[in-house]
């Protein structure tokens, strides 16, 4: 609006403009941000570019096809991280092959120079990223980000049940199985931080100091004995003590060799009571994440049934109600008393049916989650050896005790296995108020 002369009627008519304006800008945003949501319910893709292993499509959906240029280096991707490898190796390993960069791949592709990079190599997150992406197992991932409004276009990511999930969309490169196997490994307590000499320790990354809840490091010393030569010992040691001393924690030192049998004859044990009498540790284990809930179920599906009956019954008494209200057959006051009773009583039970709900549901995953580590138990039953795989495969994380002062006394370790316990909320440090860990026999 012109507002050059100051005392026009435009002058007047600002404010009214403006707030015209801003509806107008607000309302289109909104239909804008509908269409974007009908689009990604559609399976519609979107990207102008597909990632990395894909190209786009040239049918009227754009969706992506399998470029199979790339795509087998996605699946050696997938492959190193669910064996255990960590980013900066996959990362390294790509380079060595000398396999082109998405950035530069994409702009060889519209045979232009890439104008954002200097250096034409792989790093740790150009891997993350391709190995956190659904789109992979084929499935088309919208709404996932979000600006504040229409005025404020700071990106941010919204919580990952508002996103569009549509699977099946297009053609996978992995498939589902090796994906989320993946997607377990990223979930790890654990990274897999390499070793000088270049590998990733079975055990390294999974171990808390039971006193600080720092994680173990690792830690070689070099030595020298008439009867043995020269020979190195890799041993695990408290971080806090690393870097602050024992003022601060102590040592906690365990040889890596003897970690590593430990679990090793732990998960033997374990595997072997599974071949010898397999229902009867089903029931075991069970028991174990029963007790964890410490919730009665049989109760519980009782009381869940009861709620569901008396909901229904509200559900008709409500509906009475107010079709008496309206044919002047109960007062106003009493009707309002009452439909006000009533749907307190229908909105308290209707969050309690959920509750119950929501624990049958955790019982069926029980379930689930323990036929899963009686299957991966049985897998490495005859390991000759703990590899870092093993490790990953079944292990959640361990808790490594001090050395007791009294020599002859034992040590304590505790392994926490993977489905059987819950893993850490924050991997940083055991003892952060968030984990809260009970101790648990197993
Ligand atoms: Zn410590």
């Amino acid at each position: 609006m012109d507002t050059l002369e100051r005392n026009s009627t435009a002058m007047d008519m600002m404010p009214i403009v403006n707030l015209f304006n801003e509806w107008h800008a607000a309302s289109t945003s909104k239909k804008i941000r509908a269409v974007m949501v009908s689009n990604a319910k559609q399976g519609k893709y979107h990207a102008p570019v597909a990632p990395f292993g894909y190209l786009v499509g040239d049918t009227e959906d754009r969706l992506p096809v399998v470029d199979e240029t790339n795509a087998p280096y996605v699946r050696m991707m997938y492959k190193m991280r669910s064996e255990g490898a960590s980013s900066p190796q996959i990362a390294k390993a790509l380079n060595v092959q000398g396999v082109i960069t998405p950035s530069d791949y994409t702009y060889k592709r519209l045979d232009k120079p890439n104008p954002y990079v200097s250096n034409h190599l792989w790093n740790a997150a150009m891997v993350r990223d391709i190995l956190e992406n659904p789109i992979y197992k084929g499935s088309v991932v919208s709404q996932k980000f979000t600006t504040v409004s229409y005025k404020n276009h700071q990106k941010y990511i919204r919580d990952s049940d508002e996103w569009i999930v549509i699977d099946d969309a297009f053609e996978p490169i992995v498939d589902k199985e090796l994906w989320d196997k993946v997607q377990e490994v990223n979930k790890s307590c654990s990274h897999g931080k390499v070793t000088k000499s270049g590998a990733i320790l079975p055990l390294g990354g999974l171990m808390y100091c039971a006193d600080c809840g720092a994680k173990l490091k690792n830690n070689t010393t070099f030595h020298e004995s008439k009867k043995r030569g020269k020979y190195k010992l890799v041993t695990y040691i408290c971080n806090t003590y690393a870097n602050h001393g024992k003022e601060v924690c102590s040592s906690h030192s365990i040889l890596q060799r003897i970690i590593e049998g430990l679990v090793l004859e732990d998960i033997r044990a374990r595997a072997k009571r599974v071949i010898e009498d397999e229902d009867g540790e089903r029931q075991r284990y069970l028991a174990i994440k029963a007790n964890e809930r410490k919730q009665q179920t049989e109760d519980e599906s009782r009381l869940l049934k009861q709620a569901e009956n008396r909901l229904a019954e509200l559900d008709t008494i409500i509906s009475k109600t107010y079709e008496e209200r309206m044919l002047g057959k109960l007062p106003e006051d009493l009707s309002a008393k009452m439909l006000e009773k009533y749907t307190a009583e229908q909105r308290a039970l209707t969050a309690q049916a959920e509750q119950y709900r929501k624990a049958r549901v955790q019982e069926q995953q029980d379930e689930q989650d323990v036929e899963r580590f009686i299957q991966r138990l049985k897998k490495w039953s005859d390991a000759p050896c703990l590899t870092r795989e093993l490790c990953l495969d079944l292990i959640e994380f361990i808790v490594v005790h001090a050395r007791p002062e009294d020599r002859n006394a034992p040590r304590k370790v505790d392994i926490y296995y993977k489905f059987i316990s819950k893993p850490l909320a924050d991997s940083r440090n055991l003892l952060l108020p968030q984990n809260s860990v009970e101790i648990h026999q197993q």
